[in-house]
């Protein structure tokens, strides 16, 4: 049994090597061929994938409606009222600022503990026809003012992922509570978060803390761009579990900062701590 396994892996290597073979030839982005990394283009990455044609836009639920009619004027009054959004230029159309940034989920392939972070994370399925590819990635957008939202996106090729991705994460936006809680600073803005928060998932734990000012994000790279786009500008964190797995990192990050806005608070402390309920004005 033993020689067959080292056989079957043998076979594999050579797969592999007839794939990275394969991958020297250039390709287009569109194009993913079986069992290849896809190159990563600047403008893959870097391309905001904002429509600004919404002239065009045919709203299909009530929110986009109302929103055509100019009866709602502010993405948090969707927001506080927990309707929920199933049309992303909904977003586009409330938030024109919007900013969006993939997140490194995957890994390339590599020898000896693997290779670079990379925004596509690749897995394969054995058929007949042989192995079937199919990539998937997250995003995180924002208006570095409060407002977050995270989202996945899963596809046979790249570019449709990354489509997915941002679609579902204008679809999930939450307000962030902040203010500043940490008993160094007393500042009473709204740099940092106002009390600290801890989410599981999976294995992974993240706690944030509040900092104080001048402090930065000191948090692993991926969650600092969803502080980032939040608008949070000092945290302190600690995360336990495996935190290689990057997915559940991420969302476990999403879910501490969902909890900052469902914990009940007293209204002197708004003041005493500086809380601001998503964007602030005059800024
Ligand atoms: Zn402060």
């Amino acid at each position: 049994m033993a020689e067959e396994k080292k056989e079957d892996i043998e076979e594999q290597e050579n797969q592999e090597n007839k794939d990275s073979e394969s991958e020297e030839t250039p390709l287009e982005t569109e194009e993913a061929v079986v069992g290849d990394m896809p190159k990563e283009p600047e403008d893959l990455l870097k391309e905001i994938p904002i429509k600004k044609e919404l002239e065009g836009w045919n709203p299909k639920t009530e929110i986009g409606k109302q929103i055509l009619r100019g009866e709602i004027k502010d993405i948090e009054q969707i927001i506080d009222k927990g309707r929920i959004i199933l049309e992303p230029e909904i977003v586009d159309a409330l938030i024109p600022e919007l900013e969006s940034e993939l997140l490194l989920l995957g890994q390339s392939k590599g020898k000896f503990g693997g290779g670079q972070r990379r925004v596509f994370k690749q897995t394969q399925k054995k058929t007949q026809e042989g192995n079937k590819p199919k990539f998937s990635t997250m995003a995180v957008v924002g208006n570095r003012n409060g407002i977050v939202g995270l989202g996945s996106g899963k596809a046979k090729e790249t570019v449709p992922a990354r489509e997915k991705a941002f679609r579902n994460a204008k679809l999930n936006m939450i307000k962030i509570r902040r203010g500043c809680g940490s008993w160094q600073c007393n500042c009473k803005t709204s740099h940092s978060i106002p009390f600290a928060v801890k989410a599981k998932v999976g294995s992974v734990v993240v706690e944030l803390m509040p900092a104080p000012k001048g402090k930065g994000l000191c948090i692993q790279n991926e969650c600092r761009k969803m502080l980032d786009m939040a608008g949070i500008k000092d945290v302190w964190s600690k995360t336990k579990g495996k935190t290689a797995s990057r997915a559940n990192l991420i969302i476990a990050c999403y879910e501490a900062l969902k909890t900052l806005a469902d914990v009940k608070i007293h209204e002197d402390h708004k003041e005493r701590f500086g809380i601001e309920e998503g964007a602030v004005k005059n800024e």
